[in-house]
């Protein structure tokens, strides 16, 4: 006992181990960063989900910012009265008034749109169009003379410039408003006489300077922004939608389904709902190991894709469950598809890590998504109905009671 208690060996201890108990690191920061630019620099990349996230995260800025704007902007007509003969003041009060309308149109419009992406990129950029208009139109309609008594004008380019770091615009929207607040300052100190001056180009240098802080903070944003989202939303091994996903989808596919009944023209639009398990999945990770397990569900999550069009969801429900909604499918267009994925499956030549042929068969159950039940209650259905399935001898499709038979 002493003997083999003396053989053991003694145990590590050492302060390194501490870099242990911080949490694993994804990649180096930088590289991250570097690497999504292709997906900060437009919106071209981006997934139609990810374009209502952005919008919804873009609107609550637009609602915050427009609001500072019309509450601070009606205050400055105190200084504007200080500093300007009472002949002119009513041409600042004008262009205030006119600012402070569009600005509440904007505040309105914008909390009117909650999913219409476009409109919120509209809102986005009126709130930056319009202080920008209001400091062009004194500009253009005050004399020369009296541009220089103004205060608190000049720095309307570099507060529009600082604003854009806020927003998670892209890099291209970004860089256009930026270069548009360059021509704004450039007409302004035209304007004022200030143009080529040491004052004038130490102007022009900072705002540049703020537009490339604040283009890099939009690159930072946006990317965390992306990386978050795609966390929250996708399975990491098959890189299909997860659980959560599928549930916010499921009741975005319902509220258009009521949404398109609502029109009368066009009717109601069927949707149904594939829940695909694969068959004795265990015996696959114990006879060809948990890592070719691993690429079974990976081939299949590319099969599922394949046979299905742009518009359906494919998600992964758990282990080696899977969901399918397929959008305007009533249940015998769904028995055809499913008939078509389980055969598929059947033909297709899964492999493991070192290509060894692994055969694979899947059981599917199918039922219809009304529109005005919950979710839960489709999923349930397509549950008993794969259970039936996987009963009667796996590797078939079963279809549920439709839920108004039941
Ligand atoms: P059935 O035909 O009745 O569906 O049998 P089955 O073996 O497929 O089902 P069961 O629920 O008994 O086993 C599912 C297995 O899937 C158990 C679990 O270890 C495995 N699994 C779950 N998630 C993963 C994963 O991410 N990778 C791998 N390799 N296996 C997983
Ligand atoms: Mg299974
Ligand atoms: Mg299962």
């Amino acid at each position: 006992m002493l003997l083999s208690k003396s053989r053991e060996p003694r145990e590590f201890h050492s302060r390194r181990l501490d870099a242990l108990a911080e949490p694993p690191e994804v990649g180096h920061e930088l590289f991250v960063g570097l690497s999504v630019l292709r997906d900060t620099l437009s919106s071209r990349h981006h997934s139609r989900d990810f374009a209502f996230a952005h919008a919804r995260y873009l609107r609550s800025r637009v609602l915050a910012l427009a609001l500072i704007f019309a509450l601070l902007s009606p205050l400055w007509i105190v200084v504007d009265a200080l500093v300007l003969p009472s002949e002119l003041l009513y041409l600042t009060l004008a262009g205030r008034v006119g600012l402070l309308l569009g600005l509440v149109a904007v505040l309105v419009l914008a909390y009117c749109s909650r999913e219409r992406i476009w409109r919120i990129r509209f809102c986005a950029g009126m709130l930056l169009a319009l202080p920008a208009g209001f400091y062009l139109f004194v500009l253009v309609m005050l004399p020369a003379e009296q541009l220089r008594n103004l205060v608190g004008y000049g720095f309307i380019p570099f507060l529009l410039v600082a604003a854009l770091s806020v927003f998670p615009f892209t890099l291209i929207e970004s860089l256009a408003a930026g270069l548009a607040m360059l021509g704004l300052l450039a007409f302004s100190q035209l304007n004022d006489g200030s143009w080529m001056s040491g004052r004038g180009l130490e102007s022009v240098w900072l705002l540049s300077s703020l537009l490339l802080v604040s283009l890099a903070a939009n690159h930072f944003q946006l990317s965390l922004l992306l990386r978050l989202y795609r966390q929250a939303t996708h399975d990491p091994l098959t890189g299909l939608y997860n659980r959560g996903a599928l549930e916010v989808h499921l009741e975005k596919v319902q509220a258009w389904q009521r949404d398109i009944e609502g029109q009368d023209s066009l009717g109601s639009v069927p949707c149904s709902l594939l829940l695909a398990d694969l068959d004795h999945f265990k015996r696959i990770n114990d006879s060809y190991g948990h890592s070719a397990g691993d690429s079974v569900l990976c081939q299949f999550a590319e099969l599922l894709e394949h046979q299905t069009r742009r518009h359906d969801c494919v998600a992964r429900y758990g282990g080696e469950e899977f969901v399918i909604i397929l959008v305007g499918s009533g249940q015998a267009r769904a028995l055809e598809v499913a008939e078509r994925i389980r055969h598929a499956v059947e033909e297709t030549e899964f492999h493991g890590h070192a290509g060894e042929p692994i055969p694979v068969t899947t059981s599917i159950g199918v039922t219809r998504l009304a529109q005005d039940e919950p979710a839960q209650e489709a999923l349930k259905r397509a549950d008993e109905a794969l259970y039936r399935a996987k009963r009667e001898g796996r590797n078939q499709v079963v279809a549920a009671l439709d839920p108004s038979d039941a």
